[in-house]
């Protein structure tokens, strides 16, 4: 069977090209290599949102549900659980390799988000040893954090918002590497305001412990210091695991998808979206991720159906 279009991800900027496909009319199958939803979904669905538009607050597990319905019930079919490895060209088609089968398609919009991107690590002494026994690089049960000693280590977006998350089932501590913090405006408020120690100008030199997570020895303006910690959680962004994106053949700029203005790759027939993409200028937020597949999916409409006014 040949789709319109196939739409690789179906996170938040997947489902939203597979929603503008079906105001067109496209044939449109989405293949999702985990479950439906992305990682708003997956990393930590109870993390309230507060910059979608339209809501002062919903939450990720509802936005990622309402997603992923809108997208069902507009006609989009999504296969999930099953992983895309490459992509061919056949006449003036192209084919979809996954680890189930193979798909032919009009045109192609890669939303594959962070794919195989891995979290940074801190490089303390005894991190390693102590992942997954006390280190973790995205959120742990709420329920393991109660009544723990927890250190979050960086400035950002997540390190705090997870912070603020923790922060009434624990004793949360940001450790950040500057004076100042990198996060939103409304959020570093919103640590002041909490129950959250912050320790400035301070690196997470070694983490300590026998069989699990005891103490972090930390830098601070130059002194050592040693304090009890029972875990660490790293949320200092994020690098790309060496050409998982190279499989889709395409011009990549630091190991993402080079995009124009149209989300037009540099391929013939393949446009991207979504944390996959670079481009000067380029703010990794939902709803820029969701505003550029409403740019691919026009793109690829106007590709497949050549309308006299795209002309
Ligand atoms: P990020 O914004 O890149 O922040 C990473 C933080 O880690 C920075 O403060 C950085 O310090 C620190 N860091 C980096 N390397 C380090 C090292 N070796 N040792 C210690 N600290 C280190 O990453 P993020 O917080 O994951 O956010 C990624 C993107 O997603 C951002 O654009 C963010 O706005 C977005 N996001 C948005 C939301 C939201 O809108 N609600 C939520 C989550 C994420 P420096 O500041 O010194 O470089």
């Amino acid at each position: 069977m040949l789709h319109d279009l196939i739409i690789i991800g179906a996170g938040p900027a997947g489902l939203t090209a597979g929603i503008y496909a079906r105001t067109r009319k496209l044939s449109t199958l989405i293949i999702e290599a985990t479950t439906a939803g992305g990682q708003l979904a997956s990393l930590y669905p109870e993390k309230s949102i507060e910059n979608w538009p339209g809501y002062v607050s919903t939450d990720a597990g509802h936005l990622s549900s309402n997603l992923i319905d809108h997208a069902r019930t507009m006609g989009c079919e999504i296969r999930e659980h099953e992983r895309a490895s490459g992509l061919d060209d056949k006449n003036d088609h192209l084919v979809v390799h996954t680890d189930k089968g193979s798909y032919e398609a009009k045109a192609v919009i890669l939303a594959t988000g962070m794919g195989l991107f891995k979290p940074k690590k801190i490089g303390a002494i005894g991190e390693d040893k102590f992942e997954g026994k006390g280190v973790y690089y995205k959120m742990p049960e709420m329920e393991y954090l109660v009544g723990k000693e927890v250190i979050f280590v960086g400035g950002g977006n997540s390190a705090c918002e997870m912070a603020l998350l923790a922060c009434e089932k624990c004793d949360a501590c940001i450790v950040h590497r500057r004076e100042a913090f990198r996060a939103d405006e409304v959020i570093v408020e919103r640590v002041h305001n909490a129950d959250i120690e912050t320790m400035m100008n301070s690196q997470v030199v070694e983490i300590k412990g026998t069989d699990h997570v005891e103490s972090v020895v930390l830098k601070q303006d130059g002194k050592l210091i040693e304090r009890k910690a029972d875990a660490v959680v790293v949320n200092i962004g994020t690098s790309n695991v060496a050409d998982d994106m190279s499989k889709w053949g395409l011009e990549l700029e630091e190991g993402l998808i080079k995009v124009d203005t149209d989300m037009c790759t540099s391929r013939r027939g393949v446009f991207a979206c979504g944390d996959a993409v670079a481009y000067k200028g380029k703010y990794k937020q939902i709803v820029v991720a969701c505003g550029e597949a409403a740019i691919a999916s026009n793109s690829a409409y106007k590709f497949i159906k050549e309308p006299y006014w795209a002309k």
